[in-house]
């Protein structure tokens, strides 16, 4: 019989409250995922933004509203997606996060994964694939799927990267039309 049992809420509850690394100091709003908890699909981003920490919700700033349009674009609706970051907190002036808090963070995001346990997970940019998956390179790598310890991962740009530079847009559109291809393929066999 099980002991204890793990939930999308009680994950949620303690990152609302979390104080265990340094980016609770500066924070307005620690951001836990967001979406749909049985989803068959998770994206990962890198951290919080100013919109997110004033809002408490992943991707709700421009970044996130690009990833919103492709997602449409490629037939699928943020709400049947799950959303989430490798920290939950906005680091200062939006830099990276440190090795130190993702670490630190870590047991959050393993634990998202394990309850949602999505077919595919969507890593979008370099800070996720660094973190779950010790990448370097995303626009060497983008457009692939990787497997890894029982977990299939597909890797594409950070949506935020396209308000720098628009012809990244074409390529966050064409990556997701692959992932949703392979999404659908797989839900053939399950
Ligand atoms: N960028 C991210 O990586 N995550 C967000 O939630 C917003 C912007
Ligand atoms: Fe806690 Fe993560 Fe926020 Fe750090 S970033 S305070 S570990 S929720």
């Amino acid at each position: 019989m099980e002991m204890h049992s793990d939930s999308i809420e009680k994950i949620h509850a303690e990152v609302i409250s979390c104080k265990s690394c340094e980016l609770c100091k500066n924070r307005t709003n620690a951001v836990p995922g967001d979406g749909d908890s049985k989803a068959s699909i998770m994206f990962i981003g890198e951290a919080p933004g100013r919109n997110e920490d004033e809002k408490g919700k992943p991707f709700v700033g421009m970044a996130g509203k690009i990833l919103e349009e492709t997602l449409t674009k490629a037939g699928l609706t943020r709400s049947s997606v799950y959303i989430t970051n490798v920290v939950k907190c906005r680091p200062p002036n939006n830099r990276v996060p440190t090795e130190e808090e993702r670490l630190t963070c870590r047991n959050y995001l393993e634990r998202e994964i394990s309850l949602v346990s999505p077919k595919i997970i969507c890593i979008l940019g370099r800070t996720a694939y660094q973190s779950l998956l010790g990448g370097s390179s995303i626009l060497g790598n983008r457009g692939k799927f990787i497997q890894k310890d029982n977990r299939l991962y597909f890797l594409t740009v950070h949506p935020a990267a396209i308000i720098y530079n628009n012809k990244l847009r074409k390529v966050l559109e064409g990556d997701l039309e692959i992932l949703v291809k392979e999404w659908r393929r797989l839900q053939v066999y399950s």
